[in-house]
């Protein structure tokens, strides 16, 4: 298998340039918050759990979304491999997710962190919010509530996959085939 982390605070592009990414390396798309989102659609237990913290801009708590994605991996063993949107967010969350894709045999290859300035982010989340209608995208006080929760929980990260010399760090203002041209350049760096 061949596993990527597409890192980055909200609004840094990381569904747009996993898109292009599953396609080109065909790997498995695993989103967080596409799959916290459908089981908010379909209502279920996971789903009405969840949206009570989206709809504050928190994270979902750890043993909720760790249970979630080892279901996840476990029902797709015959991938050839994935790409991490959204998840880790949390330290806790990245020693789970190290810890299963040894289960599995596997481990994580690349994070692929894209850098974009806070205010950029806010105002394309907020252009976000107006075409899909994310309720967490719609306020300026749940983005930065979100950028809150990032900054303290989820950062901690970047030094995390540094020190086990994983980290690509990407700038993610510009044009979108450009910044991808850059991911896959990081990509084609550590497949060899
Ligand atoms: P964005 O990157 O724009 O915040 P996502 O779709 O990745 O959008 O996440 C939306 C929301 O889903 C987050 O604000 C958070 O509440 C929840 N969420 C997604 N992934 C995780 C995760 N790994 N851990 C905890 N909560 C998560």
């Amino acid at each position: 298998m061949f596993n990527i982390i597409i890192f980055g605070p909200p609004g840094a592009g990381k569904g747009t340039q996993s898109a292009m990414l599953l396609e080109k390396y065909n790997l498995v798309h695993l989103s967080t918050g596409d799959v916290f989102r459908s089981n908010i659609k379909g209502e279920t237990e996971l789903g009405i759990l969840a949206k009570s913290y989206i709809d504050r801009g928190e994270l979902v708590p750890d043993e909720v979304t760790i249970a979630m994605v080892e279901d996840f991996l476990k029902t797709r063993t015959d991938a050839n491999g994935f790409i991490f949107d959204g998840f880790p967010r949390t330290i806790s969350q990245g020693e789970a997710l190290a810890k299963i894709l040894t289960q599995l045999g596997t481990n994580i290859h690349a994070v692929l962190a894209l850098e974009v300035e806070e205010n950029e982010l806010v105002s394309r989340l907020l252009e976000r919010g107006k075409v899909s209608g994310r309720t967490d995208d719609q306020s300026e006080d749940k983005i930065r509530n979100r950028f809150g929760e990032y900054n303290n929980k989820t950062e901690p990260l970047l030094a995390f996959y540094e020190d086990q010399n994983l980290l690509h760090r990407i700038n993610g203002l510009g044009d979108i085939d450009h910044i991808f041209g850059a991911l896959c350049e990081a990509v084609d760096s550590v497949r060899g």
